[in-house]
């Protein structure tokens, strides 16, 4: 147990009773008003704690604040999302501490009887001994991200409370959106005022990335030609059996549920129609430039010989939903990914490299100018009812930012 013990149970206890729930699809600026509950909380504390140039976005919920250097050593900043998934409730979130976890069931809710398992969740045994914060078993935590934020927020109070402590300018921004793609669109550059930066996200201790995969999205629309069953024949274009057609031949063995680590796949998530029009969205994804590539012209090829097939113009393809991947920004700046990998290390912390199999906000941010690998925030089990944060992960993040506000002062 660290000094940070109380900061960061008690900052995650108090930020997990906020929902903050977003929205997939919404159009809107910010995909729901409660977002804005915990931003307020956010912008007051941030002020509390004497951050400097503590600002809240209306427009687009994005709460800034910086830590003026008091050397001149290079900046950096600090990004974590406030939202939790759609996944699961985030309402009437019921956080509590289970003291000196011993490695076996844990009854979360005696009245529904809910139980977690270290059976269901080997990755409990990892944390043997360990504080944890657990739900009732009917809600998420929403320790995704709000641990992040539990981290930085105590990290940002330590270091303005501590002026021998020699950095640069460090830039902190609460963002919303992430769990449904929002990708800190709004972020704005000219004032965080920082030339890379770092996410907190992601599961387990010690885990970092610097590589996110590259994405698209096809949106395939066929058009069919339906007529009366009785005069169908040599006429009838039935766009069910066209699309049918279309996805037996995307590789089984290319998908999500078959493939691991470096593999890229192909992942159907919407098949629908009639024998007039029908309408497919095939996700892409792989770390590797040329094999993305490959996969995209696969589906173009397939969509080019259904229209040969069957009529020159029955299926069109618009792609979109894109992110790089951030490795072919985030390797080319100087010690970025290296300063994190020394501060984890500086922590007595094993730095575990896991290339991200999806995207981040800092996928579109390093793509943007702003090159940002991630340093996981130390949740399990995400975006479900299980979802739990041993608190020591958080104090261990704490201390890793510390370490990595000295490394870039030594650069000064
Ligand atoms: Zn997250």
């Amino acid at each position: 147990m660290t000094e940070f013990y109380d900061k960061v149970s008690e900052r995650l206890i108090r930020y997990a009773k906020i929902n903050t729930q977003s929205k997939a699809n919404t159009g809107l600026d910010v995909s729901t008003k409660c977002q804005f509950d915990l931003a307020y909380e956010l912008y007051n504390e941030l002020k509390r704690i004497n951050a400097s140039n503590v600002y809240l976005d209306e427009k687009s919920c994005i709460v800034y604040a910086n830590i003026l250097a008091n050397t001149s050593a290079k900046g950096f900043g600090l990004i974590t999302h406030m939202d939790t998934a759609p996944d699961a409730s985030g309402e009437n979130v019921m956080p509590w501490i289970l003291k000196n976890y011993d490695g076996k069931d844990v009854l979360l809710n005696k009245e529904k009887n809910i139980i977690i398992s270290p059976k269901d969740f080997p990755n409990l045994l990892n944390y043997i001994g360990s504080d944890i914060i657990f739900t009732d078993g009917t809600t998420l935590l929403g320790g995704d991200d709000k641990a992040g934020i539990a981290a930085v927020m105590t990290f940002a109070e330590y270091i303005i409370n501590h002026d021998e402590i020699k950095h640069g300018l460090i830039s902190i921004a609460f963002t919303p959106d992430e769990e449904v793609g929002g990708l800190a669109k709004n972020l704005d550059f000219k004032r965080f005022n920082v030339p890379v930066a770092y996410t907190l996200d992601g599961d387990h201790k010690g885990y970092y990335s610097f590589e996110t995969f590259n994405a698209l999205e096809a949106q395939i629309k066929i058009k069919g030609l339906s007529v009366h069953t009785g005069t169908a024949k040599g006429i009838m274009k039935n766009a069910i059996t066209i699309a049918t057609d279309i996805m037996s031949k995307i590789p089984l063995n290319e998908r999500p549920e078959n493939t691991c680590e470096r593999e890229g796949f192909y992942h159907p998530v919407l098949f629908e129609g009639t024998c007039e029009e029908a309408y497919l969205r095939i996700l892409i994804r792989d770390f590797d430039k040329d094999l993305f590539n490959k996969k995209k012209e696969f589906i173009e090829c397939l969509i080019n010989n259904a229209n040969k097939k069957y009529n020159d113009t029955i299926a069109t393809i618009t792609w979109s939903n894109g992110y790089p991947n951030m490795g072919e920004y985030t390797t080319k700046v100087k010690g970025l990914v290296e300063n994190l990998i020394e501060a984890i290390k500086a922590s007595n912390i094993t730095p575990i490299e896991l290339p991200f199999r999806g995207g981040t906000d800092g996928s579109s941010l390093s793509s943007r100018g702003l090159p940002c690998p991630n340093l996981s925030a130390g949740y399990e089990n995400a975006h479900g009812r299980f979802e739990y944060v041993p608190i020591d992960n958080m104090e261990d993040n704490v201390r890793i930012l510390i370490e990595l506000a000295k490394i870039y002062a030594k650069e000064a």
